[in-house]
């Protein structure tokens, strides 16, 4: 595993009692008492103790206790085995490489009692993801994006990247960001959303993005990020809107029992309950939860979307059913963007919930070309602003549809945390540009 190490804390067992290891990570604590001191060392595993004499080491033990916390250093040592210790196992240093030393104080602690604020904490991330809980996140969102690719692939999605620096809005919504391009003005993606439809018309008719989304959120809410990431998938060649629905929900148990097979350490340090959803996931319609809304004194008037105070009551409704997913279906067409298929003054729309929060949007996509241009005009939107996309809809294009499902979204409502920042590295946020 290189020259700075050969384990980490958590491999080491039985069979290496009395052998040499060497182990490389950050000074988490010093306990000197003055003939014997106990280093806790942390790795990306964990933690082990090293246990060093002044009698038998003077030099190393010098260097050991004199460091400063959060300093980086490799130790070759014997390891031994020790019930007294908290990992079972320490180590008894012969070498020492001090590869960095910290400067004190710290910015932030990594192991303080106190909780520090969001944003001390978003201001030095690269050591707020020193703390296992905070790492855990992270630990899960891979095994989230890896179990993501697998079962797409394996269902025969095609991985694509389409471009975020964009002509013209992806949905006609106000909240882009502009940029220069040269000499023209340009936008970042909201989504993929027109050019993994364009796809639909090439032959690959199933394909999937894991894509950054870039809007400008006009405020600071606990569930919105300026920038954020999403598993964008389309297909084609659907019955209706209930083919979608359901590789979505497939999807999202796969993932749900990979993340409980695969993150037992990370679910434990955050301490949940990682629940798959049962499939199929209860369906909801639009009207239904108009009244389920209207039964506990919420009165929304017909057509309008959901806010994130209706959003919590229905998913508070569906918890005391001991359901965490469930769809919510067939919306009032004006509540949809304008590629959205209608159904009479609804649409083939759905929108996936997890505990009172929507994590994806879908729907049937209008194939037809005629309709497009209508519904985009109607939408107060120039056709001709969307001339590429609509030329995609003229020579060939069959029946599909997709969804986005956020990713940040999906983590935050799995895993129970109060806020969306906790779950991507560097946060954009209506005030956060930095780092
Ligand atoms: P919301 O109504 O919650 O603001 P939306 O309906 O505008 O979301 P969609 O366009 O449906 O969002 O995007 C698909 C999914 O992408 C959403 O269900 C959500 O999981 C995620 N998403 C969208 N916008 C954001 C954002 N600003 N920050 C984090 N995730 C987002
Ligand atoms: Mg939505």
């Amino acid at each position: 595993m290189g020259v700075y190490r050969t384990h980490y804390s958590k491999e080491l067992s039985d069979k290496y009692d009395g052998k040499e290891v060497t182990v490389a990570g950050w000074v988490e604590d010093i306990r000197n008492l003055g003939s014997i001191a106990f280093i806790i060392l942390r790795d990306r595993q964990g933690t082990l103790q090293i246990t060093t004499f002044k009698k038998q080491h003077r030099e190393i033990f010098e260097k050991l206790i004199n460091l400063n916390r959060e300093s980086v250093i490799s130790v070759k040592g014997v390891c031994k085995a020790n019930e007294k210790v908290r990992n079972g196992y320490e180590i008894i240093p012969e070498e020492l490489q001090i590869l960095s030393e910290s400067d004190a104080p710290l910015p932030l602690g990594v192991v303080d009692k106190v909780k520090a604020e969001m944003d001390t904490r978003l201001d030095n991330r690269f050591i707020d993801l020193r703390k296992s809980e905070v790492r855990s996140i992270f630990m899960i969102r891979d095994v989230l994006i890896n179990s993501a690719r697998d079962y797409l692939r394996k269902n025969g999605f095609v991985e694509v990247h389409t471009p975020k620096i964009i002509a013209s809005a992806s949905e006609g919504g106000t909240n882009l960001f502009r940029l220069k391009y040269f000499e023209k003005d340009a936008f970042l993606a909201q989504s993929p959303q027109l050019y993994k439809q364009m796809l639909m018309a090439s032959g690959l008719d199933r394909v999937y993005e894991i894509a950054w989304y870039f809007r400008a959120e006009e405020h600071n809410t606990r569930r919105h990020l300026n920038e954020s990431t999403a598993i964008d998938i389309e297909m084609a060649f659907i019955k209706d809107e209930e083919d979608v629905m359901s590789v979505l929900e497939g999807l999202v148990k796969h993932i749900c029992e990979e993340i409980k097979e695969r993150c037992k350490d990370e679910i434990e340090t955050l301490n949940v309950e990682i629940k798959p959803p049962e499939i199929p996931v209860p369906r909801i319609r639009y009207d239904e939860a108009l009244q389920m809304l209207e039964k506990e004194g919420v009165e929304l008037e017909w057509g309008e979307d959901f806010g994130s105070e209706e959003e919590r009551i229905l998913g508070e409704i569906m918890r005391r059913k001991g359901v965490d997913f469930y769809f919510i279906t067939k919306y009032p067409i004006q509540a949809k963007p304008f590629y959205t298929m209608p159904e009479g003054g609804l649409s083939k729309s759905f929108d996936l919930c997890c505990k009172g929060v929507e994590i994806s949007s879908g729907s049937q996509r209008i194939h037809d070309y005629n309709l497009l241009v209508r519904r985009i005009e109607e939408n107060g939107l120039k056709p001709d602003d969307f001339r590429d996309y609509l030329k995609a809809f003229k020579y060939g294009m069959p029946p599909h549809g997709g969804f986005g499902l956020g990713i940040e979204r999906l983590l935050m409502q799995l895993l129970n945390l109060k806020n969306v920042r906790e779950c991507i590295l560097f946060p954009r946020d209506r005030t956060r540009l930095r780092p």
